[in-house]
């Protein structure tokens, strides 16, 4: 995630160590191979979350092309049913030995006018953005990639950045849910409110969003302003900046004592070419540098140091669509939780602190401020909140996310995000969540069969 050649990192490597008279060794922190496993059953196909972490082969992997055979299938489904998007999620919301349904061919523009558009809950983010291009439209915010579809994002809260915008799910000004029983329910401020507070974040527990009508703007052309600076510094703007730029976020470079800054304005200056992202192998040198340099923290910082001071910084101008998400080819696994503004500092130094007790560690932690929400699951239901999100390759050991890491956003009353790893069950997220027992009791009401429910959700819900 940031901006290093990778020749240049060994190379600066080799003469730092050297120099130090070190022998130049390199110590590879020891990545175990992609996992191994047996081929799914006959006649069985397998599903695996972006990340690798979760796999199933369930009964039938079905895209209905409409909403009738929607309904057929959810009404002859004989066991668990689980609506998927584009696999993006770090939780286990998908995996069941029933049927996964997909809605990837429920995705155009239904109709629009002026400051909405209504369309397929199927629809990728990076086609939605496309698609309201070509009617003169924008959302106000996106999150960082924009592979995931609309629904998923729904569902599970998916942000970007930006004090003045909540979760994505806020953008929604009605949508349509099919229940267990096979009826499409309309859902708004009027036409079951409840079902519509509850729906536009419900980790697909709740039914199957088919349509949803978003709240959008014009066109929206922003600047993007990147550059470094000394983590402190970054930390004690970040409640300012947060508020005079549009969007802004920082990520802390860990073993390097400094932060990467990004603000996006809006502006109406020429679109500018962008180079290609270079933030990838950024990660990648930093993987080179955990790799020569593990065994010695202070010179791992010494030469990382040295390759940012030589960094350019970026500034480009384009469409909000296509500035705010990138493409992350790097996969890996991850942790967000979402906490209180007030608590950032003190929260952000512990987590800090904790993950670099781990050499192995080299992704950079990710921190962003978002807007109170009004549904009810949302982490950010009536909350200004600030999140912080831990990351690790995904073929390594992250389980000292949940034995280091979680604690710690536990105590300063962190809500974990719904589609990255946590470990709460039902007893711990209640308290977090002022209308838990509504969403419960709205849940039974509508799916008493828990037909809509995994291994997961049921820790989540009854657990
Ligand atoms: C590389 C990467 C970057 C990410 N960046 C961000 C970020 O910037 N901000 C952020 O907040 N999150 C981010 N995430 C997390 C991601 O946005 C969420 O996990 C999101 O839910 C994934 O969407 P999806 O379409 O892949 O849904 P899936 O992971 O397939 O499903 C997620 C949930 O949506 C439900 N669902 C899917 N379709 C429907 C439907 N039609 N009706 C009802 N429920 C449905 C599923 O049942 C499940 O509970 C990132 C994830 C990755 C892998």
């Amino acid at each position: 995630m940031i901006t290093v050649s990778r020749r240049s990192a060994l190379m600066l490597a080799a003469a730092a160590a050297g120099g130090a008279g070190i022998a130049t060794l390199a110590l590879n922190a020891g990545d175990p191979p992609e996992r191994v496993s047996s081929p799914p059953p006959p006649g069985r196909a397998r599903w695996s979350n972006w990340s690798g972490l979760h796999t199933c082969d369930p009964e039938a992997l079905a895209a209905p092309a409409d909403v009738e055979e929607l309904r057929d299938i959810v009404l002859k489904a004989k066991g668990p049913i689980r609506p998927v998007g584009a696999g993006h999620s770090f939780s286990p919301l998908v995996p069941t030995e029933g049927t996964i349904v997909s809605l990837d061919r429920l995705k155009g523009i239904v109709s629009h006018e002026s400051g909405t558009a209504t369309v397929g809950a199927g629809i990728r983010l990076f086609a939605l953005g496309e698609a309201l291009e070509g009617i003169g439209q924008s959302m106000e915010a996106l999150p960082d990639i924009n592979k995931q579809s609309l629904a998923g994002a729904l569902a599970t809260a998916t942000h970007g950045m930006g004090r003045a915008f909540g979760s994505l799910s806020e953008s929604i000004s009605s949508l349509q849910l099919m229940t267990a029983d096979g009826k499409v329910l309309e859902c708004d401020a009027e036409r079951n409110a409840e079902l519509f507070a509850a729906t536009r974040v419900s980790l697909g527990a709740l039914g199957i969003v088919t349509q949803a009508r978003l709240k959008t703007r014009g066109p929206l052309r922003l600047r993007r302003r990147t550059w470094f600076e000394p983590i402190g510094d970054a930390i004690a703007a970040a409640a300012e900046r947060s508020r005079s730029h549009r969007h802004y976020e920082f990520y802390y470079v860990t073993f390097t004592g400094m932060a990467y800054c990004i603000s996006h304005d809006e502006t109406d200056t020429p679109v500018t070419p962008r180079k290609p992202n270079a933030e990838n192998e950024g990660t990648e040198d930093l993987m080179t540098l955990r790799d020569w340099l593990c065994w010695a923290p202070w010179l791992r910082r010494l030469v990382a140091q040295g390759l940012i001071s030589n960094q350019e910084t970026e500034g480009v101008v384009g469409p909000a669509w296509r500035l705010l998400s990138t493409d992350r080819p790097k996969r890996f696994n991850e942790m967000e939780y979402h906490l209180p503004e007030a608590a950032l500092k003190a929260c952000l130094e512990e987590v800090i602190a904790a993950v670099e007790r781990h050499s192995e560690v080299y992704f950079p932690i990710e921190v962003r401020f978002i807007a109170p929400d009004t549904s009810w699951l949302s982490p950010f239901f009536e909350r200004a909140s600030a999140s912080i999100a831990v990351h690790m390759g995904h073929t390594q050991d992250h389980s000292f996310f949940f034995r280091d890491i979680e604690p710690i956003f536990r105590r300063f009353d962190g809500r974990p995000h719904w589609g990255k790893l946590h470990s709460l069950g039902a007893r711990e997220l209640a308290p977090l969540y002022p209308r838990w027992r509504e969403f419960t009791e709205l849940r039974r009401t509508y799916d008493s069969a828990g037909r809509f429910l995994n291994p997961h959700l049921r820790s989540t819900f009854q657990g």
